[in-house]
């Protein structure tokens, strides 16, 4: 559940060392990128992280600490963090620096989620937010005795069960680029919506990179649906997920956004697989009775169950509620209800004012069921 930024030293010591040539070779007026001079002595080819642009850097600005941003060297005009951390004065305009700004951005990045997924489902609410720095990442590690070198970490989220309540502790790195919060901030409420969601076996057999592959599906359509090209980009180009990401941002497009979470939360591969994607279709739903339920808005009674399935009612608004045999469903929603004796489970597939559709999942049988009229 930790996120890092992927290899930032890595590439920095590649980029920086592995291709470095003398200047014999070049013309004579290449300028470092960093203080604007020509370059006498040795050429540093280096990656701006932001923009992917490979830049000149010179002897002598290669000695200076490194933007935690872009990876690239800092001037006298950056900003430098009270964690240790340096900014360049670029990237040091686009951050968020105050904890009250991170708590409020997260906020919306909740409320943001559950607009883009309100036909779907909703994210949890028994999250809270804390903010940490690079010395916070630090203590983490080194408590946890992972060695004196902390990895590159945005954020974590960790479950905290007291009496049988389950609270979610989320931490988010400060100084994070707005997009990369907003991007960070989704990955993590993904989490706690499997820990809500996915039945605990269907948990236990989950790849974690599936796992971490289906958050950053969620960040990277949160990003894509406010246009936030840089950070999409980020999302793909990092090699967290080991592949699954691409993997996931396939799926949805093929099979939409219900098809994955059922998949999550019933399917039976551990991880998806290249060109095996079709296999998101493999669900096994567990008896009826262990369904995962949504919250009833409609009061279960006493009374025996119909001995068919039947319209109860609708709620007509923005998000209407049909009421199937004493049970709510929204659109896709999947559900047992009880029939005579026994659970049959069943989507909802649209939600007309007088009427809705409905699939009986064991069989596939589609049915359209009316109000009476009267
Ligand atoms: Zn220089
Ligand atoms: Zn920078």
């Amino acid at each position: 559940m930790q996120r890092f930024g992927k290899y930032l030293w890595i590439i920095v010591l590649l980029a920086g060392f592995g291709l470095c040539r003398p200047s014999a070779a070049w013309a004579h007026d290449d300028i470092c990128a960093i203080c604007g001079r020509p370059i006498q002595g040795t050429i540093y080819l280096m990656t701006d992280k932001v923009t992917g642009e490979k830049v000149l850097v010179c002897s002598d600005c290669i000695k200076l600490p490194l933007c935690s941003i872009c990876g690239l060297p800092v001037k006298d005009n950056g900003v430098a963090l009270p964690d240790g951390r340096h900014l360049c004065a670029r990237d040091a305009k686009t951050v968020v620096l105050k904890a009250a700004n991170i708590e409020q951005i997260c906020g919306q990045v909740k409320d943001d989620l559950d607009r883009l997924f309100s036909r779907f489902t909703s994210f949890p609410t028994n999250v809270d937010v804390t903010v940490i720095d690079r010395i916070d990442v630090d203590s983490m590690f080194y408590t946890e005795g992972n060695g004196s070198e902390s990895p590159d970490l945005l954020g974590c989220i960790r479950p905290e069960t007291v009496n049988d309540t389950t609270r979610y502790k989320m931490s988010l790195l400060i100084g994070m680029p707005l997009a990369q919060l907003k991007e960070t901030c989704a990955h993590e409420y993904s989490h706690a919506w499997v820990g809500e969601n996915v039945p605990k076996e269907r948990r236990a057999r989950l790849g974690r990179d599936a796992e971490e592959g289906f958050c950053e599906m969620v960040g990277y359509l949160l990003m894509d649906s406010q246009n936030e090209e840089v950070e999409k980009k980020r999302v793909l180009h990092n090699h967290y997920t080991r592949g699954q990401i691409d993997l996931f941002i396939e799926a949805e497009k093929r099979y939409g956004f219900d098809q994955v979470l059922d998949w999550m939360k019933y399917g039976v591969a551990a991880q998806l697989e290249p060109g095996h994607v079709d296999a998101l279709r493999d669900v096994k739903l567990p008896p009826a009775k262990s369904v995962a339920s949504s919250p009833a808005i409609y009061s279960r009674t006493n009374k025996p169950a119909p001995a068919i399935i039947k319209l109860d009612g609708v709620l007509w608004g923005s998000r209407p509620v049909a009421i199937i045999n004493g049970r709510s469903f929204t659109a896709n929603d999947l559900n047992p209800v009880k029939v005579g004796g026994t659970n049959v489970i069943i989507r909802c597939l649209g939600i007309q004012k007088t009427s809705v559709r409905i699939q009986n999942v064991d069989s596939g049988k589609e049915q359209e069921l009316s109000l009476p009229a009267n």
